[in-house]
């Protein structure tokens, strides 16, 4: 089988907080002290895979700060040179050397500057897509659907653009593979990169921390709960599977745990 590298690339950071995102409410009392000041600044990755002569993306990432404080959560920011294009051409990339972009899910912070990537070809969960483009309201910040009422109007940035629509698990070529991974959004994906170290599971925003995967004895939860969520039972058993698949929690690379911004600090490339 065809083995990649994994460049981790971080472009930006969303400011929250562990009881609205990280932790189901009835495992706060196992994570968050009381009276504790829960805000977290989750980093927004995306994956770099090379192989097979290709430069895929998984995910491109997050809006610059003005849109991402502006629109979806307050105290988010961009640092200069944190684009993806910017990251991109830090590793000699050029965006047109983009050969094919995989989404987790088509949320506005995986998906910024796709414009950018004329040459891609974009693949994604058929369902998700469907939903995307006629989200209910409640998800419409979510999408950035243009029936948001504000002004500048804002679009979602594959607007136009032609996908690849995949109907569960399939191939995407032949070492890259995805499996459905619903209950975040209505058909998140989980992208599977195989390189010479063994498998790694992109899992985007399916956890929000590495503790997600751990058990809470005291509830007889298998898992720790995510508190942001479209379907908890879908969640629940995407995250189960999740755990049943990845050989091991090294090989699950989430875009929002705090834990990868060690990861992508050090530098390492995944496979080389
Ligand atoms: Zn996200």
């Amino acid at each position: 089988m065809q083995e990649y590298t994994i460049t981790p690339i971080n472009t930006g950071i969303v400011t929250t907080s562990k009881a609205n995102y990280l932790y189901h409410n009835t495992t706060h009392k196992y994570y968050i002290k009381p009276g504790e000041d829960d805000t977290i600044h989750l980093p927004v990755a995306c994956f770099l895979v090379q192989g097979a002569g290709k430069k895929i993306l998984v995910d491109t990432g997050m809006s610059s700060t003005e849109i991402a404080d502006k629109y979806h959560h307050p105290g988010s920011v961009q640092p200069e040179g944190y684009a993806i294009h910017e990251q991109l051409k830090k590793l000699g990339i050029s965006c047109d050397e983009i050969t094919d972009i995989v989404y987790t899910h088509l949320h506005w912070d995986h998906v910024y500057y796709t414009p950018m990537f004329k040459n891609a070809t974009l693949y994604a969960q058929r369902k998700e897509y469907e939903f995307a483009k006629n989200p209910i309201p409640l998800y419409y910040k979510s999408y950035e659907d243009p029936r948001l009422n504000i002004e500048p109007r804002i679009h979602p940035q594959w607007e136009g653009r032609d996908f690849v629509l995949l109907d569960g698990e399939a191939e995407v070529m032949d070492g890259i593979w995805v499996y459905p991974s619903p209950g975040h959004s209505v058909m998140h994906q989980t992208v599977v990169v195989h390189t010479k170290e063994g498998d790694y599971h992109c899992c985007g925003d399916l956890i929000f921390t590495y503790d997600n995967l751990k058990p809470v004895e005291e509830l007889g939860y298998e898992i720790t709960p995510p508190s942001r969520f479209l379907d908890i039972a879908q969640e629940w058993a995407s995250i189960v599977e999740l755990k049943k698949r990845a050989a091991s929690a090294e090989f699950i690379l989430p875009t929002h745990a705090p834990e990868m911004l060690d990861l992508i600090a050090s530098g390492r490339i995944l496979g080389e």
